[in-house]
C-alpha cells in the first residue's frame, strides 16, 4: 500500500484505541532511495535520532537498512546501542560526541563519535594502543551555526599536535547549515566556503555538510555524504516543497462526543472561546499529553490549529487540554461525524508543516512529540 492509498481507508486500530499513528514503511524506503538517487555519486545516510523522529527506531532503522542505507546518525550512545542491533556492518555516528568518560562506551559498541573539540579528540586518541590508531571517528567543524563543532583556530591547534593526530583516524569531517530551508539565504554560501576551507585541512577524511534542506541546494553541497532526517519522514521544511519525498505519517484520533453549542455558550477551560452563533463541536481524544500543542488553542478572534475530517479542515476552538481537544465541525459537509469516528491530526490535506505552523512551531516538533498513548500501525510490504 502506498501513502496515496491512506486517504481512502479507515485506520486499522483496536476498538478501544483513542488514536492511531499509521506509518508507511515502504514510503520511508522510497524517500531514502529518492534522496540517494538525487545525490549520487555522493552517499546518503539516515538521521534516526530521537527514536527516528518519534516514529519508532526499531521499525524505521531496519526498513532503511533494507533499502540499502549503511550510514546512520543518532544523537546519543543509548540510541547508537539500540541502532547497532539492526544494522550489521553499517556505520553509526553519535552526534553528541564524547561526553567526559564515555569514549570506551562508544568504542565498545563500534560506533563513531562526532567529536566537537580537542578534549574529545584527546579522550578518543587515548584508545589507541600499540602503534595503531584509535577507531575511526568523525569531526564536527563549526562553519557559523555556533552550536556544535570545533572552530578554525582550535582545529589548527589540533592538527598541529602530531602526537595527537597520529593516534586519530578522522574518517569524516562534517558541519551543519543554519539556513538551508531558505535557498537564497547568503549564509548558505558563506558556510559552504568556510566548510571547503576547513575540510581541506583534513584531506583524507570524507566530508558531509547537508541535511534534508541542504541537499536540495545543489551538488556543491553534497560532498561525500548527505545526512537527511526530516525528509525521510515526509517532511518538507523548505517552503517551495520540491524535495522528492512523499508523506509517511497519518495521525488519526477518535471523536468522543459531539455537542450542539448554542450562541453565547463557551467552550473549554477558561471559557476562552464563546460561540457567536450556534456551533457544532466535536471533542476528540487527544490533548497536549499526546503531542497536540497547547499553543494550537484558539480563543475568539485567534487562529490556532485544525484537524482534517475527510479532507475538510475543522478549526480547534477553545483550549487544548491534556487529553481532549474541541474542534468546530459546523461547516463539515457530508455525513455527520459521530462518536468513534476518526479525524486526522496529521494526514492527507494536513501536512506536518501546516500542523506545526498552526501551533507556532515546526513539523519537526510535531513529529517528535506524537503521542505515546496512540496505537501504532506500521504499514509494510515487499518492495
Ligand atoms: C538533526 C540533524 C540532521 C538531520 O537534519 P534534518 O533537517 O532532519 O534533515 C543532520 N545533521 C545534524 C548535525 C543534525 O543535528
Amino acid at each position: 500500500m502506498s501513502s496515496a492509498d491512506l486517504r481512502h481507508v479507515e485506520p486499522d486500530a483496536p476498538a478501544g484505541a483513542t488514536g492511531v499513528i499509521t506509518i508507511d514503511l515502504p514510503q520511508i524506503r522510497a524517500n531514502w532511495r529518492a534522496l540517494a538517487q538525487r545525490v549520487a555519486p555522493a552517499g546518503c545516510a539516515a538521521v534516526v535520532k530521537a527514536d527516528a523522529y518519534g516514529l519508532g527506531a526499531v521499525r524505521i532503522i531496519p526498513a532503511l537498512y533494507r533499502a540499502g542505507c549503511r550510514n546512520f546518525f543518532v544523537a546519543t550512545i543509548d540510541e547508537a546501542r539500540k541502532a547497532q542491533g539492526y544494522t550489521p556492518g553499517a556505520t553509526i555516528y553519535v552526534l553528541d560526541g564524547i561526553l567526559p568518560g564515555s569514549a570506551a562506551d562508544i568504542a565498545a559498541i563500534g560506533a563513531r563519535p562526532v567529536m566537537t573539540g580537542i578534549e574529545e579528540a584527546r579522550s578518543w586518541a587515548a584508545l589507541a594502543a600499540g602503534g595503531v590508531t584509535a577507531p575511526p571517528a568523525a569531526l564536527h567543524v563549526d562553519t557559523g551555526l555556533h552550536r556544535l563543532g570545533i572552530g578554525e583556530a582550535e582545529l589548527d591547534f589540533l592538527l598541529a599536535d602530531d602526537g595527537l593526530v597520529r593516534r586519530l583516524d578522522i574518517a569524516l569531517v562534517m558541519s551543519h547549515l543554519a539556513c538551508a530551508d531558505e535557498a537564497g539565504h547568503p549564509m548558505n554560501r558563506t558556510q559552504l566556503e568556510a566548510f571547503r576551507r576547513l575540510r581541506a585541512k583534513v584531506p583524507k577524511a570524507r566530508a558531509s555538510l547537508a541535511a534534508s534542506d541542504g541537499l536540495m541546494l545543489g551538488r556543491d553541497y553534497h560532498f561525500d555524504l548527505v545526512r537527511p532526517g526530516y525528509a525521510l519522514y515526509g517532511g518538507q521544511a523548505s517552503p517551495n516543497r520540491t524535495t522528492p519525498v512523499g508523506p509517511v505519517v497519518r495521525v488519526s484520533v477518535r471523536i468522543l462526543q459531539v455537542h450542539e453549542v448554542p450562541a453565547g455558550g463557551t467552550i473549554g477551560y477558561s471559557a476562552s472561546y464563546r460561540a457567536l452563533t450556534p456551533r457544532r463541536i466535536a471533542t476528540i481524544a487527544a490533548g497536549y499529553a499526546d503531542g497536540v500543542f497547547r499553543h494550537a488553542s484558539a480563543g475568539n478572534g485567534e487562529t490556532g490549529g485544525a484537524v482534517s475530517i475527510r479532507g475538510q479542515l475543522a478549526p480547534i476552538v477553545g483550549r487544548v487540554s491534556m487529553d481532549l481537544v474541541t474542534v468546530d465541525i459546523t461547516e463539515i459537509e457530508g455525513p455527520l461525524p459521530g462518536r468513534g469516528d476518526f479525524v486526522d491530526l496529521v494526514g492527507p490535506g494536513l501536512p506536518l508543516e501546516t500542523v506545526g505552523s498552526g501551533a507556532g512551531s515546526i513539523g519537526y516538533e510535531v513529529l517528535t512529540r506524537l503521542g505515546a498513548r496512540f496505537h501504532r500501525n506500521y504499514v509494510d510490504a515487499d518492495d
